[in-house]
Order: structure tokens, then C-alpha cells, then sequence
């Protein structure tokens, strides 16, 4: 079976661009539209030769209710079937208390992670993402989704851990 990448983190982070960086392709990634319940989402990716499945989720909320927490269950869902996790971050804000929440619930799955500094667009906000070291969740990888700075070291990263 195809190894599967889920790619989690709270709202805003960048968790769909960096989808389409994965993939390739882009605006390939089905935009958030507001009432229509996200679920997870798997493209077919290939990196150095090899193929996986990387699956977008909606933003991860400790604690949301109703729609927010479907959301949120399905990354869940997605976390416990994965065999690699991809914990999205935003490098310019830093850890919050909700990525906190989020490194809980990642600990509980006992999956591997790899915790993604996104939005590191300049050497500036590369420096900065070493402050997420404090999240626990060992070396954080700076990459811009938008821009694709990093996106091959992360890529090899990702062969590494499956
Ligand atoms: P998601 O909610 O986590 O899926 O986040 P999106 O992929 O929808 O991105 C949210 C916003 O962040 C959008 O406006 C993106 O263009 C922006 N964004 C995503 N990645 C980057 C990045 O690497 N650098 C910058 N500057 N903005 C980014
Ligand atoms: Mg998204």
C-alpha cells in the first residue's frame, strides 16, 4: 500500500499551500469553502522516485465544537492513519497555545512527526523558526509554501521518516 503523509496544524498556516507544493500542481488543493464540512483530502505525490499519499485536513481547534469540531475530529482521523505526520506551524507568529494543544494530541497518536516552520519565506524568519525547537517536537524544517524555499530538503525529509 501507498505510504500516507497527513498534513495537520490549526487554521491559516498554510497547511493547503504547502499540499500543492508537495504536489506540484498548483491551486490543485480544494479551497475552504465556509459551510461545507472539510474532510480529509489525499493527492498522489512523488518525490526522488518514490510515490505517496499526502492528505490535506481542515485547521486543527482543541476543544471546537459543531463544525469547527468535525474539523478538527477528521484531523484526528487523519493523524491515526497516517504513516508520517506533517505539524504545520506559521514561522512569523511562532507557537501558540493552540499548536501547544495540537503537540498534545499529536504526543497521544504516537506517530512520527515533522514539525514544518512554514512561512519562512526570508533567511530572517529562517533564524526565527528555531525558536519552535521549544515545541518539543525536535528539529523544526523552515520552509515557504508559497515560495518554495525548503521544499526539497523537506521532501527528502519526508522519504526519510517513511
Ligand atoms: P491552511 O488554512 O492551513 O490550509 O492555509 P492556506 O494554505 O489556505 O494558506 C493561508 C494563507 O497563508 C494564504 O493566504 C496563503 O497564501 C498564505 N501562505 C501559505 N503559505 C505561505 C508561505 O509560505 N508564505 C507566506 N508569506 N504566506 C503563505
Ligand atoms: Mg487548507
Amino acid at each position: 500500500p501507498m505510504p500516507v503523509v497527513a498534513v495537520v496544524g490549526r487554521p491559516n498556516v498554510g497547511k493547503s499551500t504547502l499540499v500543492n507544493r508537495i504536489i506540484g500542481r498548483r491551486q490543485a488543493v480544494v479551497e475552504d469553502t465556509p459551510g461545507v464540512t472539510r474532510d480529509r483530502i489525499p493527492y498522489d505525490a512523488q518525490w526522488s522516485g518514490r510515490q505517496f499519499t499526502v492528505v490535506d485536513t481542515g485547521g486543527w481547534e482543541p476543544d471546537a465544537k459543531d463544525r469547527a469540531g468535525a474539523i478538527a475530529a477528521q484531523a484526528e482521523i487523519a493523524v491515526a492513519t497516517a504513516d508520517v505526520v506533517l505539524f504545520v506551524v506559521d514561522a512569523v507568529v511562532g507557537a501558540t497555545d493552540v499548536d501547544e494543544a495540537a503537540v498534545r494530541m499529536l504526543r497521544r497518536s504516537a506517530k512520527p512527526v515533522l514539525l514544518v516552520a512554514n512561512k519562512a519565506d526570508n533567511a530572517a524568519t529562517e533564524v526565527e523558526a528555531t525558536s519552535l525547537w521549544s515545541l518539543g517536537l525536535g528539529e523544526p524544517r523552515p520552509v515557504s509554501a508559497l515560495h518554495g524555499r525548503g521544499s526539497g530538503d523537506l521532501l527528502d525529509a519526508i522519504l526519510e521518516a517513511l
